[in-house]
């Protein structure tokens, strides 16, 4: 291995370590900020790249939500996410204890003929800070 090539697996590493850390589904430019701690000479393009190779090779999510920037996540289990209309928090939300998800691929596959592999399946509402403060603020 060449010392560019050592470099770049250094990089992807502490950039794994850090999203792994979280559980805030942070974008690119906050991974990007708290990487910068460990390795100050660090570029944001770099910091995109490294993430998105990861995502395609399987090690974490790629979120694209409906709106707002596109996010990261080290979490592979099966969930999906919710993401809150006032602040933009994301928030994720355990497909385990949601029976009814398997019915409705039972419901799709009878439907195309599909075999149905996961779905993408995105919630939006108010988190419960902002309800919180939007009852506060009367
Ligand atoms: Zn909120
Ligand atoms: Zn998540």
């Amino acid at each position: 291995m060449n010392d560019r090539q050592q470099r770049m697996t250094r990089q992807r590493v502490v950039i794994l370590e850090e999203l792994k850390k979280v559980s805030s589904h942070p974008t690119a430019y906050d991974i990007y900020e708290s990487v910068r701690l460990r390795l100050p000479r660090i570029s944001l393009g770099t910091v995109y790249r490294n993430l998105e190779h990861l995502a395609s090779r399987g090690h974490i999510r790629r979120l694209d939500l409906a709106q707002g920037q596109r996010r990261f996540d080290a979490d592979m289990n099966d969930h999906t996410h919710i993401r809150c209309i006032s602040c933009g928090r994301v928030d994720d939300v355990p497909l385990n204890q949601s029976p009814s998800i398997t019915t409705m691929y039972d419901v799709v596959r009878k439907q195309t003929g599909y075999e149905v592999m996961g779905c993408e399946l995105d919630f939006h509402g108010v988190c419960p800070a902002c309800r919180l403060r939007n009852v506060t603020n009367g």
